[in-house]
């Protein structure tokens, strides 16, 4: 379908104000991945258009960090109202933007407000330490300070949460923020910061800078930013990860992943077939958490493909913003060739089809790929090694949760894990020796909440401090320490380094 000649051109939001890129090199068209109807057009924004951004930021940096931290949270509070008050709208966005169900788009902003929430809590949070007599009548005390402009690269994969598994925080330690947009979902921040705009913060504090490559490249170089999070695929988060810290910046990259979901024999089948379903073909499988292998433990596998494969064949594939649709499409009609060739390129390799959602049963203008199951996959083929990014489920066999665990320690990714089983030593082993971030205990998508780090491990995170939770005020503050002592009140004479 093409552009109707008044397709919108989406502006950026510089210093308070809704601003034309001045220095685009082109525009792209944003589509509705169900349909292939274009719905706005994004402009690929120059270097004097992240400058304005960096400039305004910068020039707001004075006056917002000296605001109490009260009222920040203030302002953190009624964003969280004001977004609560138009979640179905920008729910809605994301389905028509990305492609995911309506339900889970809901659950996205709903995970959304939860970061700003969590965000609230930033007077008590933010709290330094305070030690007395360090040394006699020598006090101690590490504040907290903001670190700058800050500034996000996020993906397509959730355009309206992760966004602000970075802005709620940056902005309640007192910094400000620079946030870069997938430029194939752009439209939900449109709305987030038309919400935005209506909370009254200084010009400066928030800026949006719709874009590509070349926005990201200046954000890593530009000297007027001081720390950088991404989150995306697995090379662009090394390069930004590589390129941020040349230049002196903080910064934290959170990457790709292949997600390994283990069955033990005693799983409790109809719940585990449930939370593999979820996490395999949810959002179409394009979740950094979402659970593409499944590696079956003894006679796990005979107990759980037959129940598996019948539960995947009936899932309806269709529009996301149908009440009926369990499966949406994949983000473009790019990803959806890509996301076929690796089911070809599975076959080639001795995987067996169970499930060819190669032709689903949908709109043919769509990015539609139906949920598939190949099945006697060995872990050294492509397919199991690999993101796919897409409703594509491998199935491996171990003889023993040794093996399991092996199989999964061996992938160069260590995002998520799950385990479904009712053993508890088989799930403490689990725990403990398998090498990911985020763990699940019959659970398919083992993501944690806002109050909890986003912790993966391997090539799945370039840094130190990983996304919300505590990490969060660490990431976005720098802590200062100052030793004091003070004569008037005839104390503090000794000699301080002798007298410890
Ligand atoms: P992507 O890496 O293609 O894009 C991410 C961001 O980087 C976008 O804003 C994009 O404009 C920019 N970008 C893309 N290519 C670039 C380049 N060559 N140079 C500079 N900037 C570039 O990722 P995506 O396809 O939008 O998102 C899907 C990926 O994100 C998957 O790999 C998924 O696992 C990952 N992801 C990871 C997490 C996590 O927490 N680890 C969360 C969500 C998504």
């Amino acid at each position: 379908m093409t552009a109707p000649a008044a397709t919108r051109l989406l502006d950026n939001y510089v210093g308070g104000a809704w601003t034309p890129a001045q220095a685009a090199s082109e525009a792209l068209d944003v589509t509705n991945p169900a349909t292939g109807e274009v719905l706005a057009r994004v402009p690929l924004s120059g270097a004097a258009d992240l400058d304005a951004a960096v400039q305004a930021a910068r020039a707001a940096l004075p006056e917002w960090r000296a605001v109490s931290v009260i009222n920040r949270a203030r302002y953190l509070f009624a964003m969280r109202e004001a977004f609560t008050a138009r979640a179905d709208d920008m729910a809605r966005s994301v389905t028509t933007e990305m492609g995911k169900t309506l339900v889970d788009a809901r659950a996205e902003v709903a995970r959304m407000i939860e970061m700003v929430e969590c965000a609230c809590a930033i007077p008590t949070t933010m709290q330094g330490r305070v030690l007395e007599d360090v040394s006699r009548n020598v006090d101690a005390e590490t504040v907290r300070q903001p670190v700058g402009v800050c500034a996000a690269i996020v993906p397509f994969n959730f355009p309206a949460m992760v966004p602000y598994w970075f802005l709620p925080f940056a902005i309640g330690c007192g910094n400000t923020f620079i946030l870069k947009p997938s430029e194939q979902v752009p439209l939900t921040q449109q709305i987030a910061f038309e919400i935005i705009d209506g909370l009254g913060l200084p010009d400066g504090v928030v800026n949006l800078v719709n874009g590509g490559r070349e926005v990201v490249e200046g954000i890593l170089d530009h000297p007027g930013i001081d720390a950088v999070s991404f989150v995306g695929s697995a090379p662009v988060a090394k390069l930004v990860y590589e390129r941020a810290a040349k230049s002196g910046k903080r910064v934290q990259a959170l990457g790709g992943a292949k997600n390994h979901m283990v069955v033990m024999p005693d799983a409790v089948l109809d719940k585990t077939v449930d939370g593999i379903i979820g996490s395999a073909f949810g959002a179409a499988g394009q979740r950094c958490m979402a659970g593409s292998v499944v590696v079956t433990v003894g006679e796990a596998h005979d107990r759980l493909m037959p129940v598996l494969t019948e539960a995947t064949e009936s899932l309806v594939v269709g529009d996301g913003i149908e009440d009926s649709t369990e499966v949406g499409p994949v983000v473009s009609c790019e990803a959806r060739d890509r996301v076929k060739g690796w089911i070809d390129r599975g076959v080639q390799d001795g995987a067996t089809l169970v499930v060819d959602g190669r032709e689903p049963d949908a709109d043919a203008d769509g990015a539609f790929v139906g949920p598939t199951i190949l099945d006697d996959v060995t872990p050294d083929m492509a397919i199991a090694q690999e993101e796919v990014f897409g409703p594509v489920l491998t199935v491996v066999h171990a003889d023993s949760l040794d093996d399991a665990i092996a199989i999964i320690n061996r992938s160069r990714f260590g995002n998520g894990t799950s385990i479904f089983t009712e053993n508890g030593a088989a799930v403490r082993r689990f725990r403990h020796e398998v090498e990911a971030g985020m763990i699940g205990v019959n659970i398919g998508v083992a993501a944690p909440v806002a109050f909890f780090p986003f912790s993966g491990w391997k090539d799945s995170f370039l840094g130190d401090l990983h996304a919300h939770g505590p990490d969060a005020v660490e990431f976005f503050t720098r802590k200062k320490t100052v030793t004091s002592r003070w004569f008037s009140s005839g104390q503090g004479h000794g000699a301080y380094f002798v007298e410890r």
